[in-house]
């Protein structure tokens, strides 16, 4: 039988090698920061992480893992609602509660579980879910495992929104769900203009706040915080695995009775193990960090619009960020592809993103920027940046 098999395997991976499309790891052998070693013993610097506010490898999370750790040994090797549940993770719920303003908070093992299993619990065929078209993948399987009708507006097109909303008029519930930063373009959904249009048309909202939360806002209390609706979202989903230190976890966070639901219902949470204690108390580190000091917020924003700012000087056509990310659009995907691996000679780790990732003839550089960046550190992309575009012809 998998003789049959494994030749249609083959078949199918030389034609996604063909299409130009295979993904290659690149290794990396030092912990994840500005500065990463990969498996050639190069050191390149890093402009394609998560690693937002430069947690990953922060001294002060990692004593708080070793603590939890010790306390509380390695695994859980339960889920939540058997024997997977520590004072901690309970700690950590409501601190995150707290720190988004919100009842109470569920966890998951990444924010890929919670935005899996929030749909599907809440709402049913005689609802509505009213769905940007650029959510993140994890929104749009979550979606599928729910009977909701569903609808689609263009990507932060209130028009379009609101149109949709007139169609789901005569659904029971009407639910509104956008991702809080774009992360092809960095922008962030008008969350201002999302909410008079839930208030017009009685919807209420969820915000997936991955790319968003510890970034966006004075006190990086994401999108929320940015359109002064702390409080007013119904739900918010995010990670732990991107500017929240970086290692694995997600969370649902919002009213009182959704989250009680979801302990009931949610498939992720029931039938998944608890994440382990040393995530947990490290978690709680992070939030009690994020609650004392803007300091790496502050960072965070200055590093990313000197960056947008110089790289426009330059002569580059980068997308207006409200995140962290900076597309440098380069439209061709070929370029995209040669630019990225030029810059990796030259020491700048970045990636080059086409179709289908993005629309056709949109192909870009995609700049994390991090509160790890020193200025020399950004001083040293542009740099390059320079050299290799004059070489390929991006700069005149
Ligand atoms: C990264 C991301 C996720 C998935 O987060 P994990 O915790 O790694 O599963 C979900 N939604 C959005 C918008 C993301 O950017």
């Amino acid at each position: 039988m998998y003789t049959n098999y494994q030749e249609f395997l083959k078949k199918e991976l030389t034609s996604i090698e063909e299409a130009g499309l295979f993904k290659n790891e690149r290794i990396i052998v030092s912990p994840q920061g500005a500065e990463i070693t990969i498996n050639t013993g190069q050191k390149v610097l890093n402009f394609c992480a998560n690693n937002y506010l430069g947690l990953s490898n922060n001294a002060k999370l990692k004593e708080a893992a070793r603590k939890a750790l010790d306390s509380h040994g390695y695994g859980m090797s339960s889920v939540r609602f058997i024997c997977g549940t520590t004072d901690i993770h309970k700690e950590l719920e409501a601190k995150i509660a707290g720190f988004f303003g919100t009842e109470d908070t569920i966890l998951y093992a990444a924010a890929f579980d919670a935005n899996g299993g929030v749909f599907e619990p809440l709402l049913g065929e005689e609802d509505a879910i009213i769905s940007d078209s650029l959510n993140h993948a994890s929104i749009i399987d979550g979606v599928r495992l729910c009977k909701a009708q569903r609808y689609r507006y263009a990507n932060a097109d209130m028009a379009d929104l609101e149109e949709q909303l007139k169609k789901a008029q005569n659904n029971r519930f009407r639910l509104i769900v956008t991702d809080g930063v774009f992360s092809m373009d960095g922008n962030v959904a008008p969350l201002d203009k999302i909410h008079e249009l839930a208030t017009k048309y009685n919807a209420m909202i969820m915000v997936d706040e991955s790319h968003s939360a510890g970034v966006v806002g004075h006190t990086g209390r994401g999108v929320t915080e940015l359109f002064d609706l702390k409080g007013k979202i119904e739900i918010i989903t995010g990670t732990l695995g991107k500017a929240f230190g970086g290692a694995i976890g997600g969370f649902t966070t919002g009213k009182k009775e959704i989250i009680d639901l979801l302990r009931q219902r949610s498939r992720p949470y029931l039938f998944s193990n608890s994440i382990p204690p040393m995530v947990a108390g490290a978690g709680i580190k992070m939030v009690e960090m994020m609650s004392e000091t803007n300091e790496l917020q502050d960072k965070l924003h200055e590093n990313t619009a000197y960056f947008s700012k110089k790289m426009i000087e330059a002569g580059f056509d980068c997308k207006p960020t409200q995140s962290a990310i900076v597309a440098v659009m380069l439209y061709d995907a070929k370029l995209s592809q040669q630019m990225a691996a030029r810059l990796l000679e030259e020491g700048i780790y970045v990636i080059g993103f086409y179709y289908p990732v993005v629309p056709k003839d949109l192909a870009r550089i995609r700049v994390q920027v991090s509160a790890a960046h020193e200025r020399a550190h950004l001083d040293k992309a542009i740099a390059a940046f320079t050299k290799v575009g004059k070489e390929l012809g991006v700069l005149k």
